[in-house]
C-alpha cells in the first residue's frame, strides 16, 4: 500500500478577484518509508498539495475533483475523530516558519513538555532535553529555559524537527523555511531530518527549492508546474537528465538562485496563475520545445526512463537528442 495516494486533484481557491486554481489535476504515489522532494517555482502549489495530506488546506479552498489517501484511507471521507487521529498519529510537520509554530509565551522546555505528554510519552525534564540532543543542541538546558523569540532559525529548525519526530509519525511533511538559514545551518538541519526519519522508517514529503540537496538526500522528485506533477521519479536522475523540459530549465537554472525561491534566470516570463481548468500544456507559452498542438491539447502522464512526465514531445525530444 502507498503511504500517500493523491489522484488528479483540483483545487480553487475563492478570492476577491475569482477563483485562482492553485491544483489542476495533480497526482503523486509515495511509498512508506522513502522520501521525495516536491520542487517547483513560487506559486506552482507545493504548499496546498502538502496541506491536503492532513485535510489542512485554507478555508477558502475548495476540492473541485480527485481523492487523497493516507495509508489507504481517504482523506475526505474521515470523521472528526478519524481526522483528528490520523493527524496524531500518523502526520508530522516542519512548518515553512517554525518560530511561528510555537507558542511565543511559553518557554521551550515547556511546550516540550506538552508536546511530550500529548505523545503519550515521558515528558520530565531529561526526556526534554533528550529530546534537544536528539537534534543535535549541545546546551538543551539553556535552550530549555528560552522563549521563542529567543532562538536563532536554525536552532527554531531544530525544535520544530524535535516536536514533530517525536511522535514518530509515519510520514513528515516538511515545507521549506523561506528564512534564509546560513547554508551550514541548513545543511545539518536538513541531514538530521533524513537522518531521524531514516532510523525510524518515516516518510519523507519536503517541499523545496534546493535542487543539488534534493539530489543528495531524497529518493524521488516531483516536479510542479501551474497545479500539476509535470515529471515524477528517482531524484538523482531526474535532475541529472530531466525528460519534461520544464524540469530541463529547472536543473539548468543557477542552484543559487534556485535556492533563494527566486524567479528562474533560465526561463523567460513566470508561471501562471490560472482561474480554470488549463486547456493544454501549462508550461507550453514558456517552453522552447512547445507546437502548436502542445497548447491545444491536455496532456496525459506517459512513462519515459523510469518517470511520469506530461509532456508529449518527450520522446520526440529524446530522439532529436541522440540524433544530434
Ligand atoms: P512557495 O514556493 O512560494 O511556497 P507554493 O508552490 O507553495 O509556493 P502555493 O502556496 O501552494 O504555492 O500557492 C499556489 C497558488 O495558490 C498561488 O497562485 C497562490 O497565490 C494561491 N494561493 C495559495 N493559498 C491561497 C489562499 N489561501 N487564498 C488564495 N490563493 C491562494
Ligand atoms: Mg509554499
Amino acid at each position: 500500500m502507498s503511504a500517500l495516494e493523491i489522484d488528479d486533484v483540483a483545487v480553487e481557491f475563492a478570492t476577491e478577484s475569482g477563483p485562482v486554481r492553485a491544483l489542476d489535476g495533480a497526482s503523486l504515489t509515495v511509498r512508506p518509508g522513502s522520501s521525495v522532494a516536491i520542487v517547483g517555482e513560487s506559486g506552482s502549489g507545493k504548499s496546498t498539495l502538502a496541506s491536503l495530506i492532513g485535510r489542512l488546506q485554507p478555508g477558502n479552498a475548495r476540492i473541485v475533483r480527485g481523492s487523497v489517501h493516507v495509508d489507504g484511507r481517504d482523506v475526505a471521507q474521515l470523521d472528526t475523530r478519524a481526522l483528528r487521529e490520523l493527524r496524531r498519529t500518523m502526520l508530522g510537520s516542519v512548518p515553512q516558519d517554525p518560530i511561528e509554530s510555537l507558542d511565543p509565551t511559553l518557554r521551550i522546555g515547556r511546550q516540550l513538555q506538552l508536546v511530550l505528554r500529548l505523545a503519550g510519552k515521558d515528558s520530565g525534564v531529561p526526556a526534554r532535553r533528550a529530546l534537544l540532543e536528539g537534534v543535535r543542541i549541545d546546551d538543551p538546558d539553556r535552550v530549555l529555559r528560552l522563549h521563542p523569540h529567543e532562538v536563532s532559525g536554525g536552532m527554531a529548525q531544530r525544535i520544530a524537527i524535535a516536536i514533530a519526530m517525536c511522535r514518530s509519525p509515519r510520514i513528515l511533511v516538511a515545507d521549506e523555511p523561506t528564512a534564509a538559514l546560513d547554508a551550514q545551518v541548513r545543511e545539518d538541519v536538513i541531514r538530521l531530518m533524513f537522518e531521524q526519519a531514516r532510523a525510524t522508517g518515516t516518510t519523507i514529503v519536503w517541499l523545496s527549492h534546493d535542487l543539488p540537496t534534493v539530489a543528495r538526500w531524497c529518493d524521488e522528485v516531483a516536479v510542479m508546474y501551474a497545479g500539476r506533477i509535470v515529471e515524477h521519479g528517482p531524484a538523482a536522475e531526474v535532475l541529472g537528465s530531466p525528460v519534461h523540459p520544464y524540469t530541463r530549465a529547472l536543473a539548468a537554472a543557477d542552484p543559487t538562485r534556485v535556492r533563494q525561491g527566486e524567479r528562474l534566470a533560465s526561463i523567460g516570463g513566470g508561471p501562471p496563475v490560472l482561474h480554470a481548468e488549463a486547456d493544454g500544456c501549462a508550461f507550453a507559452p514558456r517552453c522552447a520545445f512547445a507546437d502548436d498542438a502542445c497548447s491545444a491539447g491536455r496532456p496525459g502522464p506517459s512513462t519515459l526512463r523510469g518517470r511520469v512526465h506530461l509532456c508529449r514531445r518527450a520522446e520526440a525530444l529524446e530522439r532529436l537528442e541522440v540524433s544530434s
